[in-house]
């Protein structure tokens, strides 16, 4: 059998990241990534916005208002200096609502708290930002320095470096069994281990059970559609428009990315999925996790904790184009469904559903045991934090 001082499961970007965090401590420990896909990026890692948050939306003491700026720095910093794709495009936050306005000023004082660089804006010049934007308000918020870039591109070079330094990643080799005491099996055999990182995404619940930890959650699957505006929609967008979001759920709302390759995205939305893995049709789909997630919703529903039942109509109904369209519509209000072009990009979100207060987790979970560490709800903005948040995984949990 075949053994190694650290095991982490998932080469999405949290696994990636806490392997060069340990590198960088220089701890002399062997180290293997397992990742049961054949390739990189098949998940949230390789399906997200590409957008690295400036730090605007996270609570005092969260490990999201910790962790969000100082990321966002090193991850362009690692963009600069290998000469990866990034754009500083700058992003303005739009109430869609006049009722809204009001939480343009919290936002601006937890951007301030947070390290993040935020200015409030009044009409003329949101106009002259995003001429094709509108506020409710006429108010706006500014995060001149939010930055899109390419997460493929960031995985691949990561793993190269990590490959370099001596680190194992196995492609294609899934984690199916764990003993607790440090044997874990895969589809090509026995693995022991001195320390688990549990870093699986959209599976991390399930892996951290075999040690009998995380035991009060389970992970919700919300799918994340997009769609691309139509080059010929006559449209202007400069960088990236979002709604003030509802701040009783962990979703920013639908919102307007232009990517690094000059793409307009609209999207994504927040819509339950017949599985964790259910990113088209019913491929993907689940029975067993379906049943399990139909009464996790319902309950969710029933109980309308976190206003649970608006967030439903509104998120549900934009599976729909026309739905969807109002939606981004709100943004910019010259946007038809016509302009909206169907596009391949979906994304899953693990949010994590805490079953005994019935809440959607608002903030990332750590978990530690004695021989095993599980990253729990990895969810926005995971990818912009992943060297700060792998260094606090380290550190504090
Ligand atoms: C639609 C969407 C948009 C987003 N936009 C942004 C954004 O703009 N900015 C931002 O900062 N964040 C964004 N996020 C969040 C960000 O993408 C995630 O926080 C981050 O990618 C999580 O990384 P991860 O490594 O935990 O998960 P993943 O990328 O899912 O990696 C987990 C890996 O574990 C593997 N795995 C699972 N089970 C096993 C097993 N049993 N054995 C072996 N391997 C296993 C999976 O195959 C997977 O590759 C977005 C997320 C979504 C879904």
């Amino acid at each position: 059998m075949k053994t190694t001082d650290i095991v982490i499961v998932g080469a999405g970007i949290v696994g990636l990241a806490i392997a060069r965090e340990l590198k960088a401590r220089d701890s002399g420990q062997k180290i293997l990534i397992l990742e049961k896909e054949p390739e990189l990026g098949r998940h949230s890692s390789g399906r997200n916005s590409g957008v690295l948050h400036s730090g605007i939306y996270y609570p005092e003491n969260s490990i999201k208002a910790r962790v969000c700026a100082e990321g966002a720095k090193e991850m362009a910093e690692f963009c600069r200096a290998r000469s990866l794709p990034i754009e500083r495009l700058g992003k303005v936050v739009v109430p869609v609502r006049e009722e809204d306005d009001g939480l343009l000023d919290v936002l601006f004082r937890r951007g301030q708290a947070n390290g993040a660089t935020v200015e409030m804006i009044d009409a003329k010049t949101l106009a002259e930002i995003e001429p094709d934007a509108r506020s409710a308000s006429g108010r706006a918020l500014y995060s001149p320095n939010t930055s899109v870039v390419e997460p493929k591109a960031i995985l691949k070079a990561l793993a190269d470096e990590l490959g370099k330094q001596g680190v194992e990643i196995r492609l294609g080799e899934e984690v199916r069994h764990i003993d607790p005491e440090g044997i874990l099996t895969t589809n090509t055999g026995q693995i022991g281990f001195g320390h688990l990182y549990n870093t699986a995404g959209l599976f991390a619940d399930k892996i951290a059970r075999y040690f009998g930890m995380g035991e009060k959650y389970t992970i919700l699957p919300f799918k994340g559609i997009y769609y691309l505006l139509d080059e010929n929609s006559g449209l202007r967008v400069n960088g990236l428009i979002y709604p003030v979001p509802d701040m009783s759920v962990p979703f920013l709302g639908v919102h307007v990315t232009k990517a690094v390759s000059g793409k307009i995205y609209l999207g994504p939305t927040a819509v339950p999925a017949f599985g964790r893995e259910n990113y088209t049709g019913f491929e993907g789909a689940n029975l067993s996790d379906a049943a399990g997630i139909g009464v996790q919703l319902f309950r969710q529903y029933a109980s309308n904790r976190m206003g649970f039942r608006k967030f439903a109509h509104e998120e549900g109904l934009r599976f729909f184009k026309r739905n969807f369209a109002e939606a981004a519509g709100a943004l910019m209000p010259g946007l038809r469904p016509g302009h909206l072009l169907k596009c391949s990009k979906v994304g899953m979100r693990a949010q994590l559903l805490d079953r005994e207060k019935g809440e959607l987790v608002m903030d990332f979970v750590v978990e530690k045991g004695k021989n095993s560490t599980h990253i729990l709800n990895a969810v926005s903005p995971g990818f912009t934090s992943a060297f700060s948040f792998s260094r606090f995984a380290l550190d504090h949990a």
